[in-house]
């Protein structure tokens, strides 16, 4: 039976943990826990160029040393790819998804910019051009607005089809894209809350799209404010962020709790303490949009 409440924090092993993973770790949990949900983790390694090598261990080493309690076993996504391979037969079957031969090349050439690059222009839509091989994989994006409450960021509308185009669900270089990997996981795993960053806030109509191809339940969902340089970028391993240290943990906590607008006393002052009172006091609700600067 699922729970009313099921959550996850599901970091890419690209790095260690930075501010900006922490505070979505804290918000995702305190979200959970606060309702009585359960809160898991899933370590999404599925592009293995791009993961640094010891990174899942080590975030799991650090969600640890913070006090972070998640339920059941660690998921892996290099576990599941029978799954995907599944979703994508399901939408081979349904017409939903289409083999494409274009490289990153010719659709550079011809297209133009949306939400988030490119915006493919349908060129393999109706088949394949004559002696053309397959590439990738895509989804037949449906014309029309996709819209979503989102529990941060209010009403969010995204024209899909216009933003972004149909969109890549198995990748030129055989690897799954995160877009069919993340909500074939929430779903098998009886997620009921996607609480992550902001920065996959544009990304969600896309998973929304699929989410009704595939006739799954939509999530409730929730993004919460990103952390950015002094420069103005998001956190990340091509920004160089930081890794949080597991010495200033309670530091660090009391940092994450007051981006996410919540401020512990002056006097509390260990983990145990900081987590007993973010537990008694969190409500997303209060959680704010404004960007948050790293270093203060
Ligand atoms: N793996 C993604 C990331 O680290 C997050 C996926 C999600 O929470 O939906 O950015």
């Amino acid at each position: 039976m699922t729970p009313a409440y099921r959550g996850r924090f599901a970091p890419s092993p690209t790095g260690r943990l930075h501010a900006g993973s922490l505070l979505t770790a804290v918000g995702s949990y305190l979200d959970a826990r606060v309702q009585g949900g359960e809160w898991w983790v899933r370590i999404e390694d599925l592009d293995p160029p791009r993961e640094m090598p010891g990174a899942s261990a080590d975030i799991l080493r650090t969600l640890e040393a913070f006090g972070f309690e998640w339920d059941g076993e660690v998921v892996y996504q290099h576990d599941r790819h029978p799954r995907y391979a599944a979703a994508l037969a399901q939408l081979v079957a349904s017409g939903d998804a289409y083999p494409c031969a274009c490289t990153r090349k010719e659709i550079a050439a011809v297209a133009r910019r949306g939400v988030d690059g490119h915006v493919y222009p349908g060129t393999c839509r109706d088949g394949l051009p004559a002696g053309r091989q397959p590439r990738a994989w895509r989804l037949r994006v449906p014309a029309g607005e996709v819209s979503f409450e989102d529990r941060v960021f209010g009403l969010q509308r995204q024209d899909v089809a216009q933003e972004v185009g149909d969109f890549v669900l198995k990748r030129a270089d055989g690897f799954w894209a995160y877009q069919l990997a993340v909500l074939v996981d929430d779903h098998a795993q009886g997620m009921t809350d996607v609480v992550r960053g902001a920065d996959l806030l544009d990304s969600t109509p896309r998973q929304l799209v699929l989410i009704d191809a595939l006739g799954h339940a939509r999530p409730r969902h929730a993004h919460l404010p990103l952390v950015c340089n002094a420069e103005g970028e998001k956190l990340s391993k091509q920004t160089l962020a930081p890794a949080i240290s597991i010495d200033h943990a309670a530091d660090e906590l009391r940092r994450a709790l007051c981006r996410l607008n919540h401020r512990p006393p002056a006097d509390c002052a260990g983990l145990d303490e900081l987590w007993a009172w973010a537990l008694a006091s969190f409500r997303l609700d209060r959680v704010g949009r404004t960007v948050q600067r790293d270093g203060v």
